[in-house]
């Protein structure tokens, strides 16, 4: 007994004229089914033969306020309403038979939303067969007369074949039979009434080009998943229907081929249509039983029937398989009906029943989910992992992805409205499924025995009966005896006549057989010669294929570089692509960044500009108001100088008066109307201007202003010197007299004007002359004097301020000194009070100052005693 590897399904292996490199994508066809009842709304058309269009039902758009749309999906063909069962099967599933027939594996698998024609397509209605039986049919139509005697191939639970010789077969099954006559399903037997209708295929369907040098053997098993477990529906366990078992589930391995396959699942090996369909409709029953002794719901199962073709060569005689394993080759097709594709809560299943159609209905979502991961792959190259494993469905369906062979769906479709949800979902799982690629299988590996085996011992001529033989038709070729009769027993002519003509032919047919063996020998040296030939020629075309593909693979040796090369720089690309968008991030927040900047700063700007002008409008105002201010104090200034002016005249002309008096007995009393005529004949100064603000509005001119007192103060300077000098020639002259007397004489005067209460020491340091001790007191313009005085008391504190020092003018007298010749020199110094809170404020120099007190006396303090003072000297005049 000889052990065969599974072919099924494979992982692409490199082998002799490999085509791995091939892939085509999954074939995915359309069926739509006519509607149940004609007066129901239809949501699908066909447009073509490779186009469907969907169109939004009113029920939907009303229900849902949906727009009208409609969506159009492209497939490998459309099947309309009016598609028979033998149209699609020669379409769709005779390809996948005559690929299981040489050696190359298949999956079809039909999906859809329960009710759509899932079960109809796959496996057909009474009277209407399905694709299954149209396969069987197809398959035992091609390889009826090679089938190997039964139990030659004995399947194992490793998912290999084992082989054993015709003697051993027969052995075996002659003890089977012994043991349990009705279990071995005979191929002869008659199909069941039950499903006879459904496998009498009429048409004649059979797989071209059928290697005739070997021998085959078919096995079928049916297994069913529900719920993520997986049942063996071909099981011999005997059903108790009162107290059923639980059907055992059965697990998933894999080969040491990496291919999964149903541990300890059930393989019958069958020799018919009949007995093949006979098989499922068992598993069929079964199935059915289950379901409704387990209150399963059965359109949430997915079945998966697999025919598997397991194919041996004969020997070089011909008459016995070669019982080697590695010639054997395995191939296998799957027709799969899936589960409704529906979502769970249109069945309206609860509780545990709900899990499990969950479950179910998870089974598809991870088959959608790795087409879409398949597709990825294939598209973009990249690797993701597919979760086959993610459910028994696509665990299984593993290989077939994974490896070689051709896959095919039929997606069935209702047309009714209230599928049309369903049906869209259904429409965007096949655009998805489409996309995937499938390496195409490979070709037969070519046995390297002379082919034509099975004929070559046959007995020349054929099978004997059927064919005439050569000697026959050499016979057939020669002339007709004569009509030959013995009339009488004397008749001594007829007998030699014939015995001559028989001889004759007897002699001609020695040449002709003579003639026939040498045509024989010809024609065998010529068989040898061509026999040698085709040797020659096979192995030329041997070694053009081990050249081919030595090239192939080196070919392929540097697509495999050049894919590694492709791959790290796709990974660089990757890489450069996310730095890219890193950079770009970046550059989109730091232009954010920027824009927020300027937009500060703009704001900022305009801040600024609206500061600077409104600033701008302030310092105009202050400008405005201070100059205002310094003409206001120019012209009160001005008016002091005046008035001071007008006082030292006024003295002088008393003084004059005093001075040019004839020398009396006794000093008079200087008469006040005597000392006016006097100033009326020799004033020239400006007699002082009432100070008021009308008439520091008036003066306009503040230089020209501010230059007459410097005049008057020129000639009042000279003027006050010579009245120095006059008086201290008074003064000695008029020894005998008290000084103070006059000078008090003159207070008292003074002292009547109200307000003028104040007496003064006027001290001149520049000429060290004093006028102290209250003895020697001139009266002087005690206004001034007062504003000094005023001003100081009030406790200001004077700074320089470039040296930092505060000098402090404590007393009347020195501010005195300073003004108004000190004053001139220390005009560019500056002199700051200190405020109350510490900071310093600028003065320009002691005449502002002394301005500025003016000012305040005249504007506030001195006023009205001023203008007591000045007024009635207006007046004199
Ligand atoms: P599914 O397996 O998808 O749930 P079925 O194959 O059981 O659906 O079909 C439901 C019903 O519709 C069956 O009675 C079947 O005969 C009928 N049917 C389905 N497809 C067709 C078709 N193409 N032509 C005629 N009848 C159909
Ligand atoms: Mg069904």
């Amino acid at each position: 007994m000889k052990t065969a590897k599974a072919k099924v399904p494979r992982k692409p292996v490199l082998k002799k004229g490999s085509q791995t490199n091939l892939k085509d994508p999954v074939g995915v066809y359309c069926r739509v089914r006519p509607l149940s009842c004609p007066d129901q709304e239809c949501c699908v058309e066909v447009v073509n033969n490779t186009t469907v269009q969907l169109h939004t039902p009113e029920g939907y758009r009303l229900n849902r306020n949906g727009d009208y749309k409609e969506t159009q999906y492209s497939f490998k063909q459309v099947f309309g309403t009016h598609t028979t069962q033998r149209e699609l099967f020669e379409v769709v599933a005779s390809p996948l038979v005559d690929d299981l027939i040489h050696g190359k594996n298949g999956l079809l698998f039909t999906y859809g939303v329960t009710g759509s024609g899932k079960t109809h397509t796959m496996t057909g209605s009474p009277g209407y067969g399905g694709l299954l039986p149209r396969c069987l049919n197809m398959i035992f139509n091609s390889i009826g007369s090679f089938q190997a005697k039964r139990y030659v191939f004995k399947s194992n639970d490793r998912n290999s074949m084992e082989i054993q010789c015709e003697v051993d077969a027969l052995l075996e099954r002659q003890k089977r039979e012994a043991v349990s006559v009705p279990k071995t399903p005979s191929s002869k037997r008659q199909a069941d009434p039950e499903f006879a209708d459904m496998i009498n295929v009429q048409e004649f369907c059979k797989a071209e080009e059928v290697d005739e040098d070997s021998v085959y053997g078919i096995f079928v098993s049916y297994i069913e998943i529900y719920n993520n477990y997986i049942y063996d529906l071909l099981e011999e366990v005997q059903f108790d229907p009162i107290k059923p078992k639980l059907p055992q589930s059965k697990i998933l391995r894999e080969d040491k081929n990496h291919n999964m396959y149903v541990a300890g699942c059930t393989e019958v090996e069958v020799k018919s249509t009949e007995e093949a369909f006979e098989v499922f409709w068992r598993g069929q029953k079964k199935r059915r039983i289950a379901n409704t002794h387990l209150n399963r719901e059965s359109s949430r199962s997915h079945s998966v029937f697999s025919i598997k073709l397991v194919q041996a060569p004969l020997d070089a005689d011909g008459d016995n398989v070669l019982q080697e394993k590695e010639q054997i080759t395995i191939s296998q097709l799957s027709l799969v009906d899936l589960a409704g594709s529906e979502r769970t809560n249109r069945t309206k299943a609860e509780g545990s029943r709900l899990r499990e159609a969950g479950n179910i209905n998870q089974s598809l979502m991870t088959l959608r989910t790795c087409m879409e991961v398949l597709r990825e792959n294939q598209t973009y190259g990249t690797n993701k992992m597919v979760p086959y494993r993610d459910s028994k469905l696509t665990h299984l369906f593993k290989n077939y992805f994974d490896g070689e062979g051709k896959v095919r769906m039929i997606v069935c479709v209702n047309p009714k409205a209230e599928d049309y949800e369903e049906s869209l979902q259904v429409m965007r799982f096949a655009e998805v499924t489409q996309e995937v690629e499938v390496a195409r299988p490979v070709d037969k590996v070519i046995c390297g025995l002379t082919p034509g085996r099975r004929y070559r011992n046959l007995p020349r001529g054929g099978p004997v009966g059927d064919e005439p033989l050569v000697t026959e038709v050499s016979l057939q070729s020669f002339p007709p005896l004569p009509p030959y009769r013995l009339l009488d027993i004397n008749d001594e002519e007829t007998l030699p006549k014939l015995i001559e003509t028989l001889e004759k032919r007897h002699r001609l047919r020695q040449v002709m057989t003579e003639e026939l063996n040498k045509q024989c020998m010809t024609f065998k040296a010529l068989l040898k010669e061509f026999d040698s030939s085709l040797s020659n020629k096979e192995n030329y075309i041997q070694e053009k294929l081990n050249e081919k593909e030595k090239l192939i693979s080196g070919q392929k040796s540097e697509i495999e570089r050049l894919e590694k090369k492709n791959k790290t720089l796709e990974y660089k690309i990757e890489i450069l692509e996310k730095t890219t968008t890193i950079y770009e991030e970046d550059k989109r927040n730091l232009q954010q960044e920027l824009e927020s900047q300027n937009q500060k700063l703009q704001r900022q700007f305009s801040d600024k500009r609206r500061l600077e002008a409104r600033l701008q409008g302030m310092v105009t105002e202050t400008s405005m108001k201070w100059q205002k201010e310094c003409e206001r104090r120019v012209a009160a200034t001005q008016l002091e100088m005046q008035n001071k002016l007008w006082v030292k005249d006024e003295k002088l002309k008393q003084l004059r008066a005093i001075v040019t008096e004839p020398k009396p007995e006794k000093p008079e009393r200087p008469s006040r109307e005597r000392d006016q005529e006097k100033i009326i004949q020799r004033s020239v100064s400006p007699s002082p201007v009432p100070l008021s603000s009308n008439n520091i509005a008036q003066i306009s001119n503040g230089q020209q202003l501010m230059s007459q007192p410097q005049l008057h103060r020129r000639s009042n300077s000279c003027s006050s010197i010579s009245v120095a000098s006059c008086i201290s020639e008074w003064e000695q002259k008029l020894s005998p007299f008290s000084t103070p007397v006059n000078v008090t004489s003159l207070a008292r005067h003074r002292q009547q004007e109200p307000g003028q209460s104040k007496t003064c020491i006027v001290s001149d340091r520049r000429r060290g002359m004093y006028w102290t001790e209250g003895r020697e007191m001139v009266p002087t313009f005690s206004s001034e004097i007062g504003v000094e005085e005023d001003h100081c008391r009030r406790g200001d504190v004077f700074k320089t301020r470039g040296g930092g020092q505060s000098v402090q003018f404590t007393d009347i007298e020195t501010l005195k000194q300073e003004s108004p010749t000190g004053s001139r020199k220390r005009r560019s110094s500056t002199v700051a009070p200190a405020q109350p809170d510490g900071t310093e404020s600028e003065w320009t120099d002691v005449e502002t100052r002394c301005s500025v007190a003016v000012e305040m006396k005249a504007g506030s303090q001195l006023g009205p005693g001023y203008e007591h003072h000045a007024q009635p000297k207006r007046k004199k005049p």
